[in-house]
């Protein structure tokens, strides 16, 4: 029996184009049918290896124990394993917020971070996600995990520590749902009972590894038990994904890191604004489907003395006019390397009083692990950022 199935197992497993090591982590319960039948077991067993890799969240095949004993030796024979990304270090902020430095298969490292009360990034767009819900027994009322979508990024923008490494490779989306899962596990939450929000919006562009990540919503969505309306991805504008993610039956809700009123200054600090300039941009925007409640989320850091004036501001709410929307706001977290400043709070405040003053929405993001560069734009290889 062993025999027959080794060979079996592998060859799917080749034919799925996965690298070595082959993780289970990622598979949706169709490849994993297609898994199990080309190894002669039932169909059933794919729902089992489901539950135990996204319900119970196991970190190895030993700990699945609904499996056969001799199915899961026959697995690992293989070179099959589960997958989660290793949790390398933990810094952890004065704030509560936890920075996770987290080792792939191959090495590379990637960060994701814990938020208990999360940075109220979610207020005012109209879901439940935004809501103040009653506290838990954790003693936080709900905790927000921001994941990453690549190792580094392409896009460049001139305020962030992440576009100091370059990109390395994409996720896949095992790699993604992974993070979560090992977040979960070591802060001992359980969702759906525990409320977790999540935002992508950790190292890279997610629309820039849209499969991968769109891959990794679906499995979140229906094997760990996390609502769509509980998630948030964050774009830098790239304008044909906007588009794929507004077809998508299951899907975050959108918040797109805008940071200028104007081309010319967005083109400064965003360089990718000369693929997809604002007319492009806001013209996405305004299409984007929305669901009940909903509103789109426009991020914009501000960089002192350079697009937070209040003409910027009297700017931004011509821009946005019309479109069912809110602005959070973003004061700068500065980094060794970034070259702007952190405007002072007063600015901020005036900054955003222009805006609600007009009738748009604005929040003011609480700067979470500031201390221990988790914040916003912080996100940078610890090793590098050590040396
Ligand atoms: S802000 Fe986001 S999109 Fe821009 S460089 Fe940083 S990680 Fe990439």
């Amino acid at each position: 029996m062993k025999v027959v199935r080794q060979p079996a197992v592998s060859t799917l497993l080749d034919a799925m184009n996965q690298p070595m090591p082959r993780n289970l982590l990622g598979l949706d319960l169709q490849e994993l049918t297609t898994l199990v039948d080309s190894a002669g077991e039932p169909a059933y067993r794919a729902r089992q290896i489901f539950h135990a890799l996204y319900a119970e969240r196991v970190l190895s095949l030993d700990q699945a124990s609904n499996l056969p004993k001799d199915f899961r030796s026959t697995m690992a024979d293989s070179g099959v394993s589960v997958g989660s990304p290793a949790i390398q270090s933990r810094f952890v902020s004065s704030d509560g917020t936890v920075r996770y430095l987290m080792q792939l298969w191959d090495a590379e490292t990637i960060e994701t971070v814990w938020m208990p009360e999360g940075d109220e990034g979610e207020r005012g767009d109209g879901s439940e996600a935004g809501e103040e819900p009653e506290g838990c027994a954790h003693g936080w009322r709900r905790a927000t995990i921001c994941v990453s979508s690549q190792v580094g990024c392409a896009v460049n923008c001139q305020f962030c520590l992440t576009a100091l490494l370059g990109v390395r490779r994409n996720l896949n989306a095992g790699e993604i749902v992974g993070q979560v899962i090992s977040v979960l596990r070591d802060q001992k939450v359980l969702p759906p009972n525990d409320r977790i929000n999540l935002v992508f919006m950790g190292m890279g562009e997610p629309f820039l590894n849209f499969e991968n990540f769109i891959k990794a919503v679906r499995l979140l969505v229906e094997g760990v038990g996390i609502p769509e309306s509980r998630m948030t991805v964050s774009t830098a504008g790239i304008v044909p994904r906007i588009y794929d993610l507004a077809a998508e039956p299951v899907r975050p809700k959108l918040a797109i890191s805008l940071n200028a009123p104007n081309d010319e200054l967005r083109t400064q600090i965003m360089p990718l604004n000369k693929k997809w300039n604002l007319e492009k941009l806001l013209n996405a925007a305004r299409e984007f489907p929305l669901r009940n409640r909903e509103r789109l989320t426009f991020e914009y850091v501000l960089l002192g003395e350079i697009n937070d004036s209040d003409r910027h501001a009297r700017e931004l709410v011509e821009l946005v006019r019309g479109i069912k929307a809110k602005v959070n706001l973003i004061a700068l977290n500065p980094g060794p390397g970034i070259e702007f400043k952190t405007p002072n709070e007063s600015r901020v405040l005036e900054f955003q009083k222009i805006l609600i003053n007009a009738g748009v929405p604005a929040y003011v993001r609480r700067p979470r692990g500031r201390d221990i560069y988790a914040a916003c734009g912080q996100l940078k290889r610890t090793i590098e950022l050590a040396s």
